[in-house]
């Protein structure tokens, strides 16, 4: 089999790592959907599925995600790749995954590439294949474009500090959100000591060292991610630790990766979960991230989000029915909980005020901020909005 299609296998499984890399996308449900690009249809003529990604400065790119290798020796009980399960798996050496990645590259294919592996031979040596692999493509085909580098459980220090210095972002999945759940979900990882020891390294390392070491001369970002509905976890405690990671430990953001059974691993009978319960919890971890709601302030039912209503309005129909936000006096963090105002147009809002221009129902519009939604939360010069309900 030739190279590419050896990486066409590989890449093809990856469904397992479903979310690509996005800039901070507003937390309205539907702007969160056009966010979230699904996979793209087969681009190329070896039919590599590429993925479309948005990258924190805003830039779109077509991205590669694929395995170093689909063999592993663990067993995490919701994994495709997990020892043990009888299915063909693949493997290329560094050198191939350089090459056969560069090949698309300069085909005007792919611009960038998202990393990762099975484990086999211990995480420092499946990392060590990782380096091997992205500095080839750095320093043998001087490639500069982005790539998302996985850091393996186990990985020791110098590694994680090697990946910051060719990767422009890094990752490592805590797959759960307590040790408690994790050990159901991946009995053989271990939660502190491999899982979120180099996630702290990585901040350490932004804080300790100068920023020229980093690729570019600058830090790579640091994400994570959770696997949600296969191990009876709660929203709250997928939240709690996603508060932690973002506030203490410098993460951009963390992935929800919603679960869904695969044949023959020990949850193959388990229920995939309700896909709003996904897109809930991108919400919420968005309002904790970009909003400023503490955790406390975010609405659970029995440790749950509601699935019918996207948190801030759940939030805000408990809170601002009585007390609408007075739009000419509000200041950011009040503007920015008002269902239908995301920052930018707090922003807009703001600014439009100190220029005098915010008195009418029609500078609102122009602001961008939605009043079908904003409506019931808003007051203008001391006057609720009219708000016309859609016909269409
Ligand atoms: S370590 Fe676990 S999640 Fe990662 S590839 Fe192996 S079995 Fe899958």
């Amino acid at each position: 089999m030739d190279l590419l299609n050896r990486l066409n296998f590989l890449s093809s499984e990856m469904e397992v790592e479903p979310d690509v890399e996005t800039s901070a996308p507003p937390v309205e449900a539907r702007a969160f959907e056009a966010a979230r690009q699904p996979a793209s249809t087969p681009a190329c003529p070896q039919d590599v599925p590429v993925y479309k990604a948005c990258l924190p400065n805003g830039q779109k790119i077509r991205l590669l995600k694929t395995l170093l290798t689909s063999a592993c020796e663990r067993n995490c009980s919701y994994c495709p790749f997990r020892a043990g399960r009888n299915f063909r798996r693949e493997t290329l050496k560094p050198e191939e995954l350089a090459k056969s990645f560069m090949m698309l590259h300069q085909a005007g294919i792919v611009e960038g590439l998202f990393l990762s592996s099975g484990v086999a031979g211990g995480g420092v040596t499946t990392q060590d294949r990782l380096l091997a692999a992205a500095e080839i493509l750095r320093q043998r085909y001087q490639f500069r474009g982005y790539l998302h580098l996985k850091v393996m459980p186990g990985s020791d220090q110098a590694q994680v500090e090697r990946a910051m210095q060719l990767a422009d972002r890094v990752s490592v999945n805590l797959e759960a959100p307590t040790a408690e759940t994790l050990a159901r979900l991946a009995p053989q990882k271990v939660l502190l000591d491999e899982l979120l020891k180099p996630l702290r390294w990585v901040q350490e390392i932004r804080y300790n060292q100068p920023a020229w070491r980093g690729w570019n001369a600058r830090w790579p970002s640091s994400t994570t991610q959770f696997v949600v509905g296969a191990v009876g976890e709660t929203d709250g405690e997928l939240l709690k630790a996603s508060d932690y990671l973002m506030r203490r430990i410098g993460l951009t953001r963390v992935y929800y990766s919603g679960f869904r059974p695969v044949a023959d691993t020990p949850l193959e009978n388990a229920a995939a979960i309700h896909p709003w319960r996904q897109n809930r919890l991108y919400q919420a971890s968005f309002l904790l991230r970009d909003y400023g709601f503490s955790l406390d302030e975010i609405p659970l039912a029995d440790g749950f989000l509601p699935l019918d209503v996207d948190p801030k309005l759940s939030w805000a129909m408990q809170h601002l029915n009585e007390q609408p936000v007075e739009l000419t006096r509000a200041d950011f963090h009040e503007l920015v909980r008002v269902p239908g105002i995301g920052p930018h147009t707090a922003r807009q809002i703001l600014a439009a005020r100190q220029q005098g221009g915010l008195s009418r129902q029609e500078d609102l519009r122009r602001l961008g901020l939605s009043i079908r939604r904003a409506a019931p939360f808003i007051l203008l010069n001391g006057r609720s909005i009219p708000s016309q309900p859609r016909l269409f």
